[in-house]
Formats: structure tokens, sequence, C-alpha cells
């Protein structure tokens, strides 16, 4: 899976949509203190399906929300659209597209889109665990996340090797299985 383009409306700092292609090759994030930079790597981890506000460096889920500055009123909602290269990955043609969609609004909640159809987070869980990536993937690696590898039990970093392994999505499989 690559990711293509990301659109941020309302999240975070990213008030005005913002629309960013990213190219094949190495991309690098330049920017002076507090411009966003962390701000669009966290926008990347919520699409794909983060649950956990601290992990946001929020207190709650709708803090994700732009929340207004002296000069700019608050936004009700925020939106990430991450559009990707899915060649490969089950139930998808090669070369097709995905396209997923995360809105929160206050008061409401998350809603999911993948390719144009409402979904349950656990199936933005799924799309993303068989690509081997995703919020908690160990390509997405967050300062303080290799401190964290080092001191992890060993149930947790076994987790982690299935994960880069590719077998996560088994887990949320089962998972699903086990509740029916
Ligand atoms: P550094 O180089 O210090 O790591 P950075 O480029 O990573 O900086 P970020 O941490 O991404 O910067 O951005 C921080 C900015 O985002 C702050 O100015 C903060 O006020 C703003 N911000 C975070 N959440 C919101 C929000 N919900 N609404 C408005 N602004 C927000
Ligand atoms: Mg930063």
């Amino acid at each position: 899976m690559r990711i293509k383009r990301l659109k941020l409306t309302g999240f975070k700092s990213f008030v005005e949509p913002a629309e960013l292609r990213i190219e094949p090759g190495l991309t690098g994030v330049v920017g002076p203190n507090g411009c966003g930079k962390s701000n669009l790597l966290e926008a990347i981890r919520w699409v794909m399906g983060e649950s956990s506000p601290k992990s946001m460096r929020s207190g709650g889920m709708e803090d994700v929300i732009f929340a207004g500055t002296t000069t700019r009123p608050p936004r009700d909602f925020a939106e990430v659209v991450l559009l990707a290269e899915a060649a490969g990955l089950h139930g998808g043609d090669n070369d097709s597209e995905l396209e997923v969609v995360r809105r929160i609004e206050r008061g409401a909640g998350s809603a999911y889109r993948v390719n144009g159809r409402d979904v349950r987070a656990k199936d933005v869980a799924l799309v993303f665990a068989d690509a081997a990536t995703g919020a908690h993937s160990p390509a997405l690696v967050s300062q303080g996340k290799i401190a964290a590898v080092i001191a992890a039990k060993p149930a947790e970093r076994r987790m982690m090797l299935e994960e880069a392994a590719g077998i996560a999505g088994l887990h949320v499989r089962r998972k699903d299985a086990e509740q029916k």
C-alpha cells in the first residue's frame, strides 16, 4: 500500500481544507516548531483508525477538531481523507485505489467510509491490518516508540512482531468470530 494523497479539513491546526500529494520515494516534512508536522502524521494514524486520544496528544477524541484561535472560530467537524494505491490488497483489483475517510463531529463521534461505503471502525482496522500497516503498525514509528519496544513485555512484543509479519488481520477476524 502506498499513500498517494491526504486531505485534511478542520483537523487540529489544518483549519482550511489542505491537500497533500505524496510522490513515490522519500518524503520529508520540514517547517518551524508548531507548524503542524506532527499533526500531519497524527492525521494519518487517525484516519487509519487510531482510537486512543492520548496517542493523538488529546484529552478526548473531539479535541482533534480545530479548536479556534483569537481570530478564527472553532470548527464543528474534522475530516481526513487518505487515498492509497491498493495494489494486491485483499478484495481489491490490482492498481485499484483505496479511499478511506474518517470524520468526527462534535457530539456525534467518528464515522468511516471506504471507497464511498459507510463502514465500521473494525472494517477500517481490517483493511490496514491486511496491508500490514495501520494506526499501531511498526510502519509508523512515533517518538518514544523505540524505547517502548525495548521496555515491552514479551506478549506486547509478540503483538508488534505479528503486525510486522502481516498476520495481525487474523486476530481481528478471530476476535470478531468469537463475539458472534
Ligand atoms: P515541532 O517542530 O515542535 O515538533 P510540529 O510542526 O510537529 O512542531 P505540531 O505539534 O504538529 O507541530 O503542531 C502543534 C500546533 O497545532 C500547535 O500550535 C497547536 O496549537 C496546534 N493544534 C493542535 N491541536 C489543535 C486544535 N484542535 N485546534 C487548533 N490548533 C491545534
Ligand atoms: Mg512535532
